[in-house]
């Protein structure tokens, strides 16, 4: 085994090495509790192969993710009575990454929780279009 999979937390938790609330599990996903919830029953998402983020992941390992976080998301609505939920996912240490084991994060909201949305900024005439371009030119 390789010697980030040895040290990884969640690695560590898929191979029962550590505690985890499990609310899920199949052959290839894994979901359990955050140990510091944002609202209650927020919900980790993790593929039990190790990769560190969405970029080195392959397509079909990121089609399982996605269809256990649905099904994950739809029992936290039917079960928690959540109004809705954020799926969002981590990438790079910019972004708020600390475990580099990918995974999306189920965060189950209420109207009445208080959360704010991030900020939001405005573009100057023409950035918007510039921004594009960029992009664009590296997806071709
Ligand atoms: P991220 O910023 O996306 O890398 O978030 C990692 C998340 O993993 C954080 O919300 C932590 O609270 C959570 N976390 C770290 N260690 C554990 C653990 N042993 N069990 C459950 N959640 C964990
Ligand atoms: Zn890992």
């Amino acid at each position: 085994m390789k010697q980030e999979q040895q040290n990884c937390i969640f690695c560590k938790i898929i191979r029962g090495e550590v505690p985890s609330t499990k609310v899920y599990e199949d052959e290839k996903i894994i979901a359990f509790l955050d140990i510091r919830p944002i609202t209650e029953g927020h919900t980790l998402v993790v593929p039990k192969a190790h990769t560190s983020g969405l970029l080195d992941t392959p397509g079909q390992t990121l089609a399982e993710l996605v269809f256990a976080a649905q099904k994950i998301g739809q029992a936290l609505v039917t079960s928690l009575g959540a109004e809705g939920f954020n799926l969002t996912c981590n990438n790079g240490k910019a972004s708020g990454q600390v475990v580099f084991h990918l995974h999306f994060h189920l965060i189950p909201r209420r109207a009445s929780d208080g959360l704010s949305s991030w900020p939001h900024r405005e573009y100057a005439l023409g950035e918007a279009e510039k921004m594009a371009e960029k992009i664009k030119s590296a997806l071709q």
